[in-house]
């Protein structure tokens, strides 16, 4: 497994082979739900790319930039088991050398649910994904559903830019209990992680509201409030019926749907999603 730092030599890796290249971007700390799209690329793909960046221009001002946890050699080993060929871990510096000022705006659609919470973020995201995509040239690069808005705006940027890479979104991997897996999870306390399950539960319980008949938006939003609403540690910031492509908030779910939250464990944000389909 190669581990590189600069552009430069990570795309003198990429010109060495013609093979096929399978990318996943990471901001590293790196779990089952990170290694569940390393693994896929790893069936699909000639070669494996992972990137570690924890990418200063999608986090807010007040946001957790400062003690996202990072621990550079616990992934390295662990993507070296997974026979990953290739990690790619740049500086700040390295990604936004002194002049950068271009950004890709997905308009709209970066606006909504985590961007509205959010603003600025999906800018930062599609700008780093575009980067990487540009220096990785990879065939396949894949996301996970856990992040369902950042898998449409991700899909929608490269429709919109005319990339040729195939965007990959795989299902969400979850706790025993629910709780999808998440870096931010580590700030739990014990306390707060057990409350922290009323999230996928509230979900999934809309979710079986919805499969036998329920398509209100509005009552199967309450449902899931109503569940978040009885745990004292948690506030919700967002429940979300939307559209799955355009991310519109729906009256009646007529079309394939995409039900998500976001809530405050403690200090520790989360977010979590399942898909509303007949
Ligand atoms: P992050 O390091 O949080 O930016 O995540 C890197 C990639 O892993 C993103 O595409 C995430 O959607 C994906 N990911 C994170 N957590 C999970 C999970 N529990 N299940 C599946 N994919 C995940």
């Amino acid at each position: 497994m190669e581990v590189v730092k600069t552009l430069v030599s990570l795309r003198r890796w990429r010109a060495t082979t013609h093979r096929s290249v399978g990318l996943v971007p990471t901001m590293g700390f790196l779990h089952e739900g990170h290694l569940a799209l390393v693994r896929k690329a790893r069936a699909e793909n000639d070669l494996v790319a992972v990137s570690i960046f924890v990418n200063p221009r999608q986090f807010g001002p007040d946001e957790d930039l400062a003690r996202y946890p990072r621990d550079t050699e616990h992934d390295l080993a662990l993507l070296r088991a997974e026979s990953v060929d290739l990690v790619f871990i740049p500086t700040v510096d390295e990604m936004y050398p002194p002049g950068f000022s271009t950004s890709v705006d997905v308009g709209s659609l970066g606006e909504r649910l985590e961007g509205l919470s959010r603003p600025g973020h999906f800018k930062g995201v599609a700008t780093v994904v575009a980067r990487l995509l540009n220096l990785t040239r990879p065939q396949r690069a894949y996301f996970g559903q856990k992040d369902a808005q950042q898998v449409i705006v991700v899909r929608r940027m490269v429709k919109d830019l005319a990339l040729t890479v195939q965007i990959d979104a795989v299902p969400t991997v979850r706790e025993p209990d629910g709780l999808a897996l998440s870096s931010r999870n580590i700030f739990l306390s014990i306390e707060e992680r057990q409350a922290a399950s009323v999230l996928s539960r509230a979900l999934f319980r809309a979710q079986e509201s919805f499969e036998w008949g329920e398509r209100d938006a509005q009552r199967i939003r309450q449902i899931v409030r109503d569940m978040l609403d009885l745990e004292l540690l948690v506030r919700t910031d967002y429940v979300s019926v939307a559209d799955a492509v355009t991310l519109d908030e729906l009256e009646q779910i007529d079309r394939p749907a995409l039900l998500s939250l976001a809530a405050w464990v403690g200090q520790t944000r989360l977010i979590d999603n399942l898909p509303l389909e007949a």
